[in-house]
């Protein structure tokens, strides 16, 4: 699993910057934390697929957020995809999809499939493609959950910006413990299915006996999964800090830094100290501070050395940055 930034800048792309984009390598898939302008060339120069089973989860609709989703999806039509992609995000997603392909020709001939989190109302919308303007269908939102599989949770919260803007967070449920394959033989269990229901931590009956693969030492413990949360544009917030809690990276923006307090709280954005604060109130373990503006293209190590005072383990954006989660 593997955390790549494609684009740490805020409000406009600078030399060293592009607009916020951050890719999670997770398998054989990708999961994208809002769609900037230029996430074409980031994907490329990161050595990302354009066919991979992808989920693009966009925080709100800021042009620096969104407006590189269009391209994207024009691209994959290029090439013809044939992975499923998944989109999340406030209410007009779709909307704002169907214009395009109203105005522009916009097709998506591969599976696609569209959610508006109605927050309001506690709903997510869904829409698969881009032909039909009706929704497909429409479901209660149960704990912020927008997506869950075996593998995994997507959850989101609103948090506090100029406009309607969600947080992130990437939850993955825990991993099945280590299996010893020397142990399973040692105790005459030949390799066959029952490998299968013991690595995944069940207890069996083998020749009369109970075995149980944890006390017997065939499996270790489960091992817990991992989290990332994604803050998207937003002054300090406390349900972000609840979404978060634990995670092992928090990506938060620290546009400003501390001496632009006052227009950090003016256009409810957050400076890096007080990114800083929320990794420690959430107990992250590390923290990667994103969307910077522009004002520090030249130097932004007052960003993290404030950071740091507060929270030692803090990272600095910047593009193309890759951290492998263990
Ligand atoms: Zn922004
Ligand atoms: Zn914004």
């Amino acid at each position: 699993m593997e955390l790549i930034i494609l684009g740490s800048s805020a409000a406009i792309p600078v030399q060293e910057r592009n607009l916020p984009a951050t890719a999670l390598k997770y398998k054989n898939e990708l999961i994208i934390f809002d769609c900037g302008e230029d996430i074409q060339r980031g994907l490329i120069n990161a050595g990302l697929k354009f066919n991979k089973p992808l989920k693009i989860l966009i925080s709100h609709f800021h042009g620096d957020h969104i407006i590189g989703l269009p391209g994207l999806l024009f691209r994959f039509g290029l090439i013809d995809r044939t992975a499923p992609l998944f989109v999340f995000g406030p209410p007009n997603l779709f909307l704002y999809l169907f214009l395009h392909r109203k105005i522009l020709g916009l097709k998506a001939p591969y599976p696609l499939k569209i959610f508006e989190i109605h927050h309001n109302q506690n709903k997510l919308i869904e829409f698969e493609g881009l032909d039909s303007d009706q929704a497909l269908s429409e479901s209660s939102l149960k704990n912020n959950i927008i997506y869950e599989d075996d593998r995994y949770y997507l959850k989101y919260t609103l948090v506090d910006h100029s406009v309607l803007t969600y947080g992130y967070a990437f939850i993955e449920k825990p991993r099945k413990g280590k299996f010893n394959p020397d142990r399973a033989r040692e105790l005459g269990i030949p390799e066959s299915r029952i490998w299968t229901k013991l690595h995944e931590g069940q207890i069996i009956e083998f020749q009369g006996k109970k075995i149980d693969p944890l006390k017997e030492g065939i499996v270790g413990p489960k091992r817990q999964g991992r989290k990332i949360t994604y803050s998207g544009d937003t002054a300090p917030c406390n349900d972000l800090v609840k979404l978060g809690e634990n995670s092992d990276i928090l990506i938060h923006e620290a546009t400003f830094s501390q001496n632009l307090t006052d227009i950090a709280i003016e256009k409810k954005h957050s400076t890096s100290i007080d990114a800083a604060i929320i990794a420690k109130k959430m107990n992250a373990k590390q923290l990667i501070l994103t969307h910077i503006s522009s004002r520090y293209q030249e130097d932004a190590t007052q960003l993290l050395k404030e950071a740091k005072e507060i929270f030692p383990n803090s990272i600095l954006a910047k593009d193309l940055l890759r951290i492998e989660i263990k």
